[in-house]
C-alpha cells in the first residue's frame, strides 16, 4: 500500500474526465431516446495509463483504513479500472466475466475465503454487474469489503449490502425528446458514438 495522501479532488477528477473526452458537454440523443447536455464514456480515460493510475490511487485511498488481498471488476468496464486499483494497492486482481448470461470466474481466477476482496466497477449506472458480482462472491463465501467506481451516474438509486465508495458521483439529467430545453433553444443534437 503506497503512503496516504489527501484525497483526489472532485475539481481534479472532472478535470481529467474532461481532458480525456469522458466527460462530453453538448446536446445529445441518447439510447433511450432521451435527450441530455452531457454524455459519458468512461473507456475514454482508462486508454491514458498515467490518468488511469491516478483516478486509481484516488480509489485506493478510499480504502486505505482497509487491508485488501484482491481486486475484483466485472467485465469488460472493470478489468482496466481493477487492475489500475490493484497495481495502486499493491495486490492481485481478477475479473469476473459472463458466461451464459450468468457471471463468473473463469481462466483459473480462484478467490479463497480468507481473503478481503474489493469490487471496482469503471462507471455504475444501475449497479447490476456489480451486484452479480457481490452474489457470485457470496456463492463462494467470499469476505467482501466494498465496492468502488469511478463514477455513480446511479442518482443514488445503486446501493448494496456493502460500503459502496464511488471516486465521483455526477447527475447527469435527461430529457423526453419531445420536451427538451436544449431542443427548445434550437441547438442541434448527435447521437454519440455514431461517427
Ligand atoms: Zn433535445
Amino acid at each position: 500500500m503506497k503512503e496516504v495522501n489527501e484525497m483526489l479532488k472532485r475539481e481534479r477528477i472532472i478535470e481529467i474526465l474532461k481532458e480525456t473526452g469522458v466527460l462530453q458537454d453538448g446536446h445529445f440523443l441518447l439510447s433511450s431516446g432521451r435527450h441530455a447536455g452531457k454524455y459519458l464514456q468512461c473507456a475514454q480515460v482508462l486508454q491514458y495509463p498515467s490518468y488511469a493510475s491516478e483516478l486509481a490511487e484516488g480509489i485506493a485511498r478510499l480504502w486505505s483504513d482497509q487491508k485488501i488481498d484482491v481486486v475484483i471488476g466485472p467485465a469488460i468496464g472493470g478489468i482496466v479500472v481493477s487492475y489500475a486499483v490493484g497495481q495502486a494497492l499493491g495486490c492481485r486482481a481478477i475479473f469476473a466475466e459472463r458466461r451464459e448470461g450468468r457471471m463468473t470466474l473463469r481462466r483459473n481466477f480462484k478467490l479463497n475465503p480468507a481473503e478481503r476482496v474489493l469490487i471496482v466497477e469503471d462507471v455504475v449506472t444501475t449497479g447490476g454487474s456489480v451486484q452479480e458480482v457481490i452474489n457470485l462472491l457470496e456463492e463462494e463465501r467470499i469476505n467482501v469489503i466494498g465496492i468502488s467506481s469511478i463514477i455513480d451516474r446511479s442518482g443514488g438509486k445503486a446501493s448494496f449490502n456493502y460500503p459502496f465508495k464511488p471516486l465521483l458521483t455526477l447527475n447527469i439529467e435527461s430529457y423526453p425528446a419531445d420536451d427538451c430545453p436544449l431542443c427548445k433553444k434550437g441547438i442541434p443534437f448527435t447521437k454519440p458514438g455514431s461517427r
